[in-house]
Parts: C-alpha cells; sequence; structure tokens
C-alpha cells in the first residue's frame, strides 16, 4: 500500500494490520479497488448534517470503487438495452449493503476501539475529487471518475472513520483527463459542466417525477432511453475497452429492456431490487409508456 501508514496493532496475541489495511483486504477479496485512506480535511464536505450525526469525529476516509461494466449487459441488435448501463444489474445500493454488512461483521469485533461508518451514493464528501485524491483515478470533463482499468464505469463508496492518516506536508492531487471534449460535444442535452448536469441532463430528466416534456421525450426516443443515459461516456476514449467487471453480482440477472408486461409480472421485492424503482413503478412505467409501450 504506498504512502499509507501501517501501524501493527497486537490484541491478545494476535497480530493485526491497522484497520484499513484490514478493510482493503476484505474490499479487495470482493473484487472492489481501494484507494490510499486521505484525511477528510482534504474532501469537500456537502452534507455536514451527515457527519455532525456520527457517533464518533471523523478523521479520514477511505475511498473505493466497486466496477459495474460487462459486455452481457451492453445488449445486442437482438435485445436492444434502454436502461442506462449501471441500471442494468440488480441496484448497486444492495451490493453495498452487503458488502457493508459483511465488513462490519469481519472488522468490527476485530477493532473494538476503532469506530467506522459505510456511504455509497448518500454520501457526506465530495467523492469524485476524493477518489482521485487517493489515487483511484482521474476526473473527467464529463464529472466522473475514470479508472484505469474500468473506465467510468464504476460505482463509488467510502469508509470514514476516527483514524488519523497522513503525515504533515503530504500533497494530494486531484488528476483530470486530458479534455478532449468528445463528452460535452455528444451530450444530447449541450450539458457543458457538472452543474448542468443536474439542471438538464437527460439521465436526471428520466428519473423526474415531474412528467417530461415533448422535447424531453424526443430526445428519449432518439436515444432509446427508458432510463437514464450513457452518451458522454460511452464516446470517452477511456472507456473504449473497459475491463468487464469481476464481480460476479453485477454480471447476473441483468435486465436491459424492461417492457410493461415485466414489470406488472414483478413481485413488489423483485421490482425494489432494481435501481430504476427508487421513484416508483409510476415513474419507470410512465417512460415506458411515453415511448410505445410494449407495443413497440
Ligand atoms: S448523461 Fe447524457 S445528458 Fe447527461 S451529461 Fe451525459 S451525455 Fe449529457
Ligand atoms: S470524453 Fe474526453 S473530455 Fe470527456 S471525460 Fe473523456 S477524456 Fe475527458
Amino acid at each position: 500500500m504506498p504512502n499509507a501508514r501501517v501501524i501493527i496493532i497486537c490484541m491478545k496475541n494476535k497480530v493485526l494490520p491497522d484497520f484499513y489495511a484490514a478493510a482493503r483486504a476484505v474490499l479487495e477479496e470482493a473484487s472492489v479497488l481501494c484507494g490510499e485512506p486521505i484525511p477528510l480535511s482534504e474532501c469537500k464536505i456537502i452534507s455536514p448534517h451527515k457527519l455532525n450525526s456520527l457517533d464518533f469525529l471523523p478523521r479520514s476516509v477511505m475511498m473505493i470503487a466497486a466496477p459495474y461494466y460487462s459486455r452481457a449487459a451492453e445488449g445486442s441488435a437482438q435485445c436492444r438495452r434502454t436502461l442506462s448501463l449501471y441500471a442494468v444489474p440488480r441496484d448497486y445500493h444492495i451490493f453495498f449493503s452487503e458488502l457493508f454488512a459483511e465488513l462490519r461483521e469481519r472488522l468490527a469485533p476485530l477493532y473494538p476501539g476503532t469506530k467506522f461508518a459505510c456511504f455509497a451514493d448518500n454520501s457526506p464528501i465530495g467523492e469524485v475529487a476524493a477518489a482521485s485524491k487517493a489515487g483511484l483515478g482521474m476526473i473527467g470533463e464529463s464529472g466522473l471518475l475514470i479508472t484505469k482499468r474500468f473506465g467510468s464505469f464504476v460505482f463509488l463508496g467510502e469508509i470514514i472513520s476516527d483514524i488519523e492518516v497522513g503525515n504533515p506536508g503530504k500533497t494530494y492531487d486531484i488528476k483530470r483527463c486530458d479534455g478532449c471534449g468528445r463528452c460535452t460535444a455528444a451530450c444530447p442535452c449541450e450539458c457543458t459542466d457538472v452543474a448542468d448536469k443536474k439542471n438538464r441532463c437527460l439521465s436526471a430528466l428520466t428519473q423526474s417525477k415531474k412528467d417530461p416534456d415533448e422535447e424531453t421525450l424526443e430526445l428519449m426516443r432518439r436515444e432509446g432511453t427508458v432510463w437514464g443515459c450513457d452518451v458522454c461516456q460511452l464516446v470517452c476514449p477511456y472507456n473504449e475497452n473497459p475491463e468487464e467487471t469481476p464481480i460476479q453480482w453485477f454480471r447476473r440477472d441483468l435486465i436491459l429492456a424492461p417492457t410493461e408486461n415485466g414489470l406488472a409480472a414483478m413481485t413488489d421485492e423483485e421490482f425494489r431490487s432494481r435501481a430504476f424503482a427508487w421513484r416508483g413503478r409510476s415513474v419507470i412505467g410512465r417512460n415506458l409508456k411515453a415511448l410505445g409501450g410494449d407495443e413497440n
């Protein structure tokens, strides 16, 4: 682990690695990428209340990235994909919640003096910048983290703990892509930066409770999407040949193109296991209908 402080802790005659090294071992066993632990002071705090509600003083973060891309999720001429690639497997929140439960079960008894909390998606910090500082990759003009092996097809999460890391004077640099501009040039909504993405990105529009206007419907038809948008990822040269995820969880139970009949046949539990479920049945159902429904 380059530059990381490794403390050997002796407990009841057992020699344990430091907490983050032990967490890394569990996470890498699950094929999740781990960054170098960085001080929390290096991170932009975006939700202070989430940090304030912790029952410990947070001091450091280990960023993690779970790759999800598989060629099977791309679809084919016979089965055209209508979901963003991230939404084709089961919901990644479930993956992280199972992973974090295992991490807690294995590490909490060994490190009773260490307090930690795990986050994915609902993060208190700016994850992309923190992940780049932690050495996991560079920030693309698309606003996404781009890793060497898996491109931008990764889900980010983090372990925040009360451990102090880093040496005085150590710097943590953000790396950026070379700015070729392909992502912004290809964006169907002409988003030019991350702030734009929040307001008018097609991915956000397909997930909005607000019914799509005619312009959005036209974009959805043109891009062939009922949920999400991958255009800025697919045109990025760093995503030309990503490695497939070694995480079997993301290679099973794929749904490339949901149908109205298929949705109706899903139990609530099955429905809740999909990434498009967080807005309820009505939003994805509305989008399917808008694109012609099962007649299409
Ligand atoms: S996801 Fe699609 S709409 Fe959103 S910024 Fe990327 S290319 Fe543009
Ligand atoms: S398409 Fe070009 S500018 Fe956009 S993220 Fe990829 S390398 Fe950066």
